[in-house]
């Protein structure tokens, strides 16, 4: 594999790359957003749909935002991929402030018939974003192959996404991401529109790569179960306007198995929590309790 790990899971064993990373070090922020707030501006009116968001995701975790339906997820992610202008507040990746697509980040979107190129090969749209960042034939040729080997699709690299199922498709957009290497990786409920199978095979692919290339993941959904099984922290979202309600620490341990993670109790607490949260969102009511 030529995959960097620029970091890793931030658990304090060894990772694969062989780095011990001490009980007490903090891995770096990759993506800190602060103070955002974001208002639709329109002849028919203002909508606030992001009121104040704060929070920051560090070099190698693996977050989800979880909020109810018109909760400004996909707002907030728009504002994080540079896609949109801020109303307040900054985001910055690196260090550096985003106020335009970013170099070091790749998104993965819901709707992946729309986001591959029918025209070209799956080795082709692996391919592209690495030619646009000016990569040699070579090196685009072994990373091309290491992510559609890490996600499975390495006998069907020829096929055009036309000819693959609904999965598979989803696939090749991840290889693209992960090919590219980004510094953070976003993904806006990108399992949303497969059935219940893929999705689960989907969900323990992004652990394994996260768990493998230590690639930093910021990944947003409205399914709790889905927040829970994959995040190690997960931001609760109030009802519009938005702000975290909670950050919820993911004490599950780091091997997730879709049966066995599912039905522990510690999963049912934290599924619980989160739920009661958004819950009581809906109603109006804030609560700062403890799970
Ligand atoms: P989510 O992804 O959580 O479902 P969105 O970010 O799509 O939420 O939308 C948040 C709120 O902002 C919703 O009330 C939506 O109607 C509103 N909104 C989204 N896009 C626009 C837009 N371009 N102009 C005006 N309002 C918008």
């Amino acid at each position: 594999m030529t995959f960097s790990t620029r970091g890793g899971p931030t658990s304090p064993e060894t990772v694969e790359t062989g780095t011990t990373v001490p009980p007490s070090s903090q891995p770096p922020v990759a993506l800190d957003v602060d103070g955002l707030r974001k208002i639709y501006r329109s002849d028919n009116g203002d909508v606030e749909a992001v009121r104040d968001l704060t929070f920051s995701v560090s070099r190698g975790e693996l977050v989800c935002i979880v909020g109810p339906s018109g909760a400004g997820k996909t707002t907030l992610l728009r504002c994080i991929a540079g896609l949109l202008d801020l109303t307040e507040g900054s985001v910055t990746l690196d260090g550096q402030s985003v106020d335009g697509p970013p170099e070091g980040m790749a998104v993965v979107f819901q709707e992946y018939g729309r986001s591959l190129f029918p025209w070209m090969t799956v080795r082709q749209n692996v391919e592209m974003p690495l030619k646009e960042k000016g990569s040699r034939r070579a090196e685009r040729r072994e990373k091309v192959d290491a992510a559609l080997e890490a996600v499975g699709l390495a006998d069907v690299s020829t096929a055009h996404p036309w000819q693959l199922s609904g999965g598979m498709q989803q696939r090749v957009a991840i290889a693209r991401a992960v090919a590219y290497e980004p510094s953070v990786l976003l993904m806006d409920e990108p399992f949303a529109a497969v059935d219940a199978q893929t999705r689960a095979d989907l969900e323990d692919l992004v652990r394994e790569l996260w768990r493998r290339l230590g690639v930093t993941v910021l990944f947003v959904t409205h399914d709790i179960d889905e927040a829970v099984f994959l995040g190690q922290r997960v931001l609760v979202l109030s009802n519009r306007p938005t702000v975290v309600l909670e950050d919820v620490n993911v004490d599950l341990p780091d091997e997730r198995f879709q049966l066995e993670t599912r039905s522990s109790p510690r999963f049912a607490e934290l599924r619980a929590r989160v739920y009661e949260l958004i819950q009581a969102a809906k109603k109006g009511v804030r609560s700062t309790a403890e799970v």
